[in-house]
């Protein structure tokens, strides 16, 4: 496959993601009324098999946590937050903060992807009223850069490839961000899709940009390397995706070393696995495993043991922070 098709295989993946979403929005493991109106209709009534619904909703009620603890650190400090998703896709998570318990507590809510991904949800926003009302009032909304970009108040939807230089691409990103604010990044299931010189150079360069605490969730496969892993490998690439960032993290201790390696000053991994198993209540668990019969643990074992959640948080120099208890 030719560099375009490989591209377009990658952008893909989020039609995948975003389809997941509301399959396990149908069956009731989540409840999330906005990402109907970015799924394609020819993806709406796909549902997906157990097992992936589960990992949907444990990966999703993962990161809304720790998401929803960096909002309330930053409330306990008394400022507003920023949020820079890259390769956002079609993610409602501004959506749900802004129509849920914790809305107004951002300073900003920055979208990075493909401009082919960003202009198609761009145009999804315009449409939907659900979706475009939650930004502001019509004259608040503005497309940009030939209808790739759109920005309203908070939230703003721009282009860029990410495995670019980001002094040349994410240029447009420093004007929109306060530097001395409390930052969290969040990479849903991109880094794979990068290598991991590209990896570092955009991390380093949100930590050199931002003066004040940065934060960081990264949600990706690990430990592709033994046999169960590799033939999820090998799944991808038949579908023609290819994975340059899959290998650097083998192991489950290795994951923290995403953040620590640019100073962050704290840095943790839990696997889908164990947040299923230890952070679940009880009457989740039970409220979920009503929807579908799911007979094979062991295998849901297996998958959920090789997707993880690192988040790690960078303090400046000399300081002490609340944020070290996240
Ligand atoms: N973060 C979203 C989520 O978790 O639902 C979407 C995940 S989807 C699996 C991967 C996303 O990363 C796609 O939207 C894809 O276009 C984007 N992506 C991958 N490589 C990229 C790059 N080099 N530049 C910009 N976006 C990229």
């Amino acid at each position: 496959a030719n560099a375009r098709d490989a591209d377009a295989a990658i952008r893909q993946t989020d039609t995948d993601a975003a389809g997941a979403r509301l399959s396990a929005v149908q069956k009731g493991y989540l409840h999330d009324p906005f990402v109907k109106a970015l799924v394609p209709r020819a993806h709406l009534q796909q549902p997906r098999p157990p097992l992936t619904n589960v990992g949907t909703y444990v990966r999703s009620e993962g990161i809304d946590e720790l998401v929803n603890r960096w909002l309330d650190l930053a409330q306990e400090d008394g400022v507003k937050a920023q949020v820079v998703s890259l390769g956002a896709g079609s993610d409602t998570r501004f959506w749900r903060i802004e129509t849920g318990p914790r809305k107004g507590r951002l300073a900003k809510y920055l979208e990075v992807d493909f401009a082919e991904v960003t202009t198609k949800k761009a145009m999804a926003i315009k449409k939907s009223r659900d979706l475009s009302a939650v930004l502001g009032s019509p004259e608040d909304i503005k497309l940009g850069s030939g209808g790739t970009a759109l920005h309203s108040p908070i939230y703003h939807l721009l282009p860029a490839d990410l495995r670019q230089p980001p002094s040349e691409t994410l240029a447009p990103l420093l004007s929109l961000l306060s530097p001395s604010l409390p930052t969290l990044l969040l990479f849903e299931c991109v880094l794979v899709y990068m290598s991991p010189e590209a990896s570092h150079a955009l991390i380093q360069w949100f930590v050199d940009q931002c003066s004040g605490i940065l934060g960081g969730i990264v949600y990706e496969m690990f430990g592709l390397q033994d046999s169960f892993g590799k033939v999820m490998h090998e799944n991808l690439r038949a579908r023609g995706v290819s994975l340059p960032g899959a290998v650097p993290y083998p192991t489950e201790a290795s994951l923290p070393a995403r953040f620590l390696q640019h100073g962050f000053t704290m840095s943790r991994a839990l696997t889908l696995r164990d947040i299923r198993r230890a952070y679940i209540s009880r009457e989740e668990a039970e409220r979920i495993s009503r929807f579908e019969m799911l007979d094979e643990i062991e295998e849901l074992e297996l998958v959920l043991g090789h997707y993880a959640i690192t988040w790690g948080v960078k303090v400046p120099e000399g300081k002490a922070d609340v944020r070290d208890r996240w």
